[in-house]
Order: structure tokens, then C-alpha cells, then sequence
């Protein structure tokens, strides 16, 4: 590798999404006040642009498909940003209620936000909305940004990382925080190993309109094919009347609903849901994501830490994919202020070992509690059915268990 011209940093953050960016920012945030001299050299760096976006937004209402349920922890992390009065309250929906039902039996539980006394369970918001404050937040720190460049070649040496960048750049970095997503070229080119499968399944994403208001309560149905989730919208007017939608279901099918035309789908949707919001009015454009369950054995590595979707990769079925990833990066944000403060080596791995005691056992533990809801949910064994709408039922009669799954849900 060419080095005879790199730029030098101290943190790299690979990895623009919103985890990625949420790092960025937290780092920034922390050294806001601190004399220039002090400050460490920060650089962002993603094969994308900002605000760049996929997908199509001429759908319903021009939403954006993809959305994210935002616990009322990571609600506080933008909020700690000065994020979320100004630019992200007024596209949030909070969502009060959860319904969740079991298609194929009798179960279903509920959850209210008044049985853990607060004012809401959570936040619907879309990803595009998260993801333009941040950049805006970022553009504003001054942190150094390399997009629209995707890191081709990494070296790792005892010191350093060295990136080389495809449009020929090297970066060089004593600390190297991998945000680069679920199949993250970092993790691998380090050597880290994961235990993973793919489910075989599909989300359908897309954004519809409805009959019945939604009254800010998220539902999701089980499926024998997997679960179904309609996920409440705000809109200009607060009509309630829209809602993005996550389907789940086997890669056949799912080329099935994505091959439809528009009435089918909405035919098929409507029944699917039991009709719960009347009929289905009107649809957006329909993307799928494969869906896999990854988890790296280890987070660190001296020089090295992963965040995010490169750390682990949840099924979307619970909404906490992005939460775990904002509870990663605040972890991480706050070890290295403090390893700082302590004039300790933020990037030695004993330093970053803290990171991952703290983080590791809860992301594990939620994974393992949603791994255990989709198996429950996903079988058609009578007597795992049998359990599932006893226990569903069971869990419903009993507050202090629901609260405390709930609480768990909540990031409270
Ligand atoms: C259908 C669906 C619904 C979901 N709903 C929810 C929800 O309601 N709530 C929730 O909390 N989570 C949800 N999730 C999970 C959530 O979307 C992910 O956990 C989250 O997007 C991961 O963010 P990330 O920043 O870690 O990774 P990504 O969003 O994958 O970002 C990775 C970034 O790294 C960049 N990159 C990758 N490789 C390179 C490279 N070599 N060089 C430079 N840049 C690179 C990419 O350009 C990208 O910007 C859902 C997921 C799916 C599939």
C-alpha cells in the first residue's frame, strides 16, 4: 500500500448509516469544548452520500419505507444531541399501544403505555428523517467526512490501521470503529468470526394507507409464514391513516407479494391482517431485505472495535436492530471520553474490552428473547402453538412479567 501521502487520524469511523453517524456525532458532541489542541482527529468515512437515498419516495404520502421503532433511550441519545425537539419530534409518531396476535390460534397480548407509566411505548420515525438530522448535526462539528469512497484494502499493523480507499487514498487511524453494516468487509479482513445464519426469509417493506385510523398503536400478526407488522405513521395533517409496514415471510413468497400488482397486494394484505384497519387504500412502492442472524464472537480487538449491524444482526421482528446499535455506540462514546479523562490508550484492548463486557451479554440477551419469539411464533407444532397462546395469555394476565418485558423492549 501507498502510504507516502496519508492522511493520519485518531479514531476512523467506517460506516455512515445511522449507527455510524450516531458515533460520529456522540464523539463529536464530547469534545465540543475542548481546546482545539486537545481534540482528537476524527474522520467519517462511507462508500455513499449523504442523505443519499434508494429508494423511490414518490409512494404514499412520499415516505420513505424503511423506518425504524425508536426505543426511549435512543429517543434520549438525539435528544442529548439537541436532535430531537428540533428536527425529529414533529415526524415521529409515538406509538402508545402494541397489539400482537396469533393468526394460526387464540393468543394475543397487549401493551399500553400507561402499565409502565409512561407517555408513550416508543417512536415510529423514518430512517431518512434520523438519518439528515445527524448529517446535518455532523456538517456542523466540522469532523472530517470521506463519502461516495468505499474502503477497498485494510491493514492492520501493531500501531495503526491503514485504509486504502478505491479512489486510491490511504487513511491511516490508531482506532478503527467498524459501523459498516451487517456483511462488514472490516470484521471479516480482521479476522473476526461470527455465528450466523440466513432464515430464508424476506422483509417487505413499503408504506400504506388504511381505512381505520391507526390510534398510534403498533400491531403485528403472526403468520404461518412468518410475523406481519404494521408500524404507525405520522403524517402532515395527523390523520393516523398511514402506516409502514415490515412482512416477513419466506423468500418464495416474498417474490410472490413483490411480483403482484397493487390491488392483489392490497388484497392479500387486507387478509393477511384480518381486515384490523379496514381496507387497505393504497400502497407504495415494495422492497425486500434478506434477513439474517449474525452475532461476531467478539466485539474488540486491540484497535479495533465494531458497532452496529457489524456486531451483531437481529430479525426485525422486535424493531431493535438500530437501538442495540445506539446503545453500542453511547457505550462506546462514553468508555473512550473516560479512558481520555485518565490519560489511558483509548485504543488498547483492554480499554475496549469494557466496551464489550458491557454491551455484549445485553445484545446477546435480546437476541436470544427475539430467536425465541420467532421460533415460538413460526412453528405450526400444535403443542408448541398449544404453549405459545397459553403463555401468551398467561404473560397478558400477569403485569410485573409484562412490564418487565416490556421495560426490556423499552431500553428502560
Ligand atoms: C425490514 C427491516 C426493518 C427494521 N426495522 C427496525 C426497527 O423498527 N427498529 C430498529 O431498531 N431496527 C430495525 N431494523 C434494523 C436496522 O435497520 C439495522 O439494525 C440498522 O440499519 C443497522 O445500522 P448500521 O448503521 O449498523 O448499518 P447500515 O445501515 O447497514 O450502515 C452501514 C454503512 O456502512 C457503509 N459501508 C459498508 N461497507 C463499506 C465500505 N467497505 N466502505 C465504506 N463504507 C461502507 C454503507 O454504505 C452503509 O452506509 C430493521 C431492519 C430491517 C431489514
Amino acid at each position: 500500500m501507498n502510504t507516502s501521502n496519508k492522511e493520519s487520524f485518531d479514531i476512523i469511523i467506517v460506516g455512515g448509516g445511522l449507527v455510524g453517524l450516531s458515533m460520529a456525532a456522540l464523539l463529536a458532541q464530547s469534545q465540543e469544548h475542548s481546546p482545539a489542541a486537545n481534540r482528537l482527529r476524527i474522520a467519517l468515512l462511507d462508500a455513499g452520500l449523504p442523505q443519499e437515498s434508494n429508494y423511490s419516495r414518490d409512494a404514499v404520502e412520499n415516505f420513505d419505507p424503511r423506518v425504524s421503532a425508536l426505543t426511549v433511550t435512543s429517543q434520549q441519545l438525539f435528544a442529548s444531541l439537541g436532535l430531537w425537539e428540533q428536527d425529529l419530534a414533529s415526524f415521529a409518531c409515538p406509538y402508545t399501544d402494541m397489539y400482537v396476535w396469533d393468526t394460526g390460534g387464540i393468543g394475543d397480548i397487549s401493551f399500553s403505555c400507561r402499565e409502565v407509566r409512561q407517555a408513550q411505548l416508543g417512536h415510529i420515525i423514518e430512517n431518512t428523517r434520523l438519518d439528515r438530522a445527524l448529517n446535518h448535526y455532523l456538517g456542523r462539528t466540522g469532523l472530517e467526512q470521506y463519502r461516495g469512497n468505499k474502503l477497498r484494502h485494510l491493514e492492520r499493523q501493531e500501531e495503526q490501521s491503514l485504509l486504502l480507499l478505491d479512489n486510491g487514498q490511504t487513511l491511516s487511524c490508531r482506532l478503527l470503529i467498524a459501523a459498516d453494516g451487517g456483511n462488514s468487509f472490516i470484521r471479516q479482513q480482521a479476522g473476526f468470526t461470527t455465528r450466523e445464519w440466513a432464515y430464508g426469509h424476506q422483509a417487505i417493506v413499503a408504506t400504506v394507507a388504511t381505512e381505520k385510523p391507526h390510534a398510534q398503536t403498533a400491531a403485528q400478526c403472526f403468520l404461518p409464514s412468518g410475523p406481519l407488522a404494521f408500524l404507525p405513521l405520522r403524517d402532515s395533517q395527523d390523520t393516523q391513516h398511514y402506516s409502514s409496514i415490515v412482512w416477513s415471510c419466506t423468500d418464495a413468497l416474498a417474490q410472490e407479494l413483490l411480483a403482484m400488482d397493487e390491488d392483489q397486494f392490497r388484497h392479500d394484505l387486507q387478509q393477511a391482517f384480518e381486515n384490523r384497519l379496514g381496507q387497505i387504500e393504497a400502497v407504495g412502492p415494495r422492497f425486500s431485505f434478506p434477513l439474517w442472524q449474525r452475532h461476531a464472537r467478539d466485539y474488540v480487538q486491540e484497535g479495533l472495535a465494531l458497532v452496529g449491524d457489524a456486531a451483531h444482526t437481529i430479525h426485525p421482528l422486535a424493531g431493535q436492530g438500530v437501538n442495540l446499535g445506539l446503545a453500542d455506540v453511547h457505550c462506546l462514546a462514553g468508555i473512550i471520553s473516560a479512558a481520555r479523562a485518565e490519560g489511558q490508550d483509548i485504543a488498547s484492548h483492554q480499554v475496549l474490552s469494557r466496551y464489550q463486557r458491557q454491551r455484549k451479554g445485553h445484545n446477546l440477551g435480546m437476541m436470544a428473547l427475539m430467536e425465541g419469539f420467532k421460533r415460538g411464533f413460526g412453528s405450526d407444532d400444535l403443542l408448541l402453538r398449544w404453549a405459545r397462546n397459553t403463555g401468551l395469555a398467561l404473560v397478558d394476565s400477569a403485569l410485573p412479567l409484562k412490564r418487565q418485558l416490556m421495560q426490556k423492549a423499552m431500553g428502560l
